[in-house]
């Protein structure tokens, strides 16, 4: 089974879910596919050793020989990532979005596929019974997508799978959340919050997944506007989190909650529980 854990922003505490679920449940493996900050580590603290494979994409590379410089591929790229100086044609692979269209448009066959490195995947087989899985972008790479295809290549299907997606609800969210059996949505109780919940269920409406909603940061007075929400459109809750000194703390010092508060381990587990009842 697979769960992917969305916010409709950063901040909400997505991490924190996701780390202190995963941590909570037997068997169970964690991708980070927040590539672009990819911050779980710091709650789970895995040994990656050397344990990493790089991620590469695929950008022309034009034939001089070849090239008439007829300019069909500089006009054809929407991104600017070609461009004729005198009688030469340059490729800028920052600005390349590894479409393939240039090569498949060029009537001499002057461009040619080049490898670009976009990222890498580290991973540690056991930190306390998780299996840890991070995709990292590199600094200045356009997309998260083919980091977090890369890394949906390692899901392990005998395990419970907790992915912690991309914040927002871009390409890199939907290339998460897409092949997931369920998403929980986090969101906090405020009209931001509100707001970017909207956002978030209308992706995984979209991708017609079941899903329910977490509330971080919970308070009584404050929830009814989360509560209202979910209720109207028949989304069911499936934590509330409270808005504790304790719990913040234990976030700014690195530490996953359920360590300190191991009654919570328990309502993970019930989380889970509900999940595969909808699933099944
Ligand atoms: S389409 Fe082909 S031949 Fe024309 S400018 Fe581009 S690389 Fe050169
Ligand atoms: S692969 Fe696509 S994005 Fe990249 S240079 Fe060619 S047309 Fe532009």
């Amino acid at each position: 089974m697979k769960i992917t854990i969305l916010s409709g922003k950063g901040g909400t505490g997505k991490t924190t879910v996701a780390t202190n679920l995963a941590l909570s449940l037997n068997n169970a493996q964690f991708l980070d596919a927040d590539v672009e900050e990819p911050n779980s580590y710091i709650f789970v603290k895995p040994n990656f050793a050397d344990r990493k494979e790089l991620v590469w994409r695929e950008v022309p590379k034009i034939d001089q020989e070849k090239c008439t410089n007829c300019q069909e591929c500089v006009e054809f790229c929407e991104y600017n990532a070609l461009a004729s100086f005198g009688n030469d044609l340059m490729v800028f692979p920052e600005l390349c979005h590894s479409c393939g269209g240039c090569k498949h448009i060029c009537p001499e066959g002057a461009i040619i596929e080049d490898n670009k490195e976009a990222g890498q995947i580290k991973w540690t087989p056991d930190v306390n019974g998780l299996e840890f899985w991070q995709g990292e972008l590199n600094i200045g790479e356009i997309s998260a997508v083919p980091v977090i295809e890369q890394l949906k290549e390692h899901i392990n299907e005998e395990k419970t799978v907790i992915m912690d997606a991309p914040p927002g609800t871009t390409c890199p969210t939907v290339e998460a959340a897409i092949d997931s059996d369920y998403c929980i949505i986090v969101t906090e109780p405020t009209p931001f919050g509100l707001h970017d919940l909207k956002m978030a269920v209308e992706v995984v409406k979209k991708l017609d997944k079941p899903y329910g909603v977490i509330i971080n940061r919970s308070e009584n007075d404050a929830n009814q506007i989360i509560e209202d929400y979910c209720t109207a459109e028949d989304i069911p809750i499936l934590l509330r989190i409270p808005f504790k000194r304790q719990i913040a703390e234990l976030y700014s010092e690195g530490f996953p909650f359920i360590e300190e508060l191991p009654e919570w381990q328990e309502r993970f587990k019930e989380v889970l529980g509900e999940i595969e009842k909808v699933i099944e």
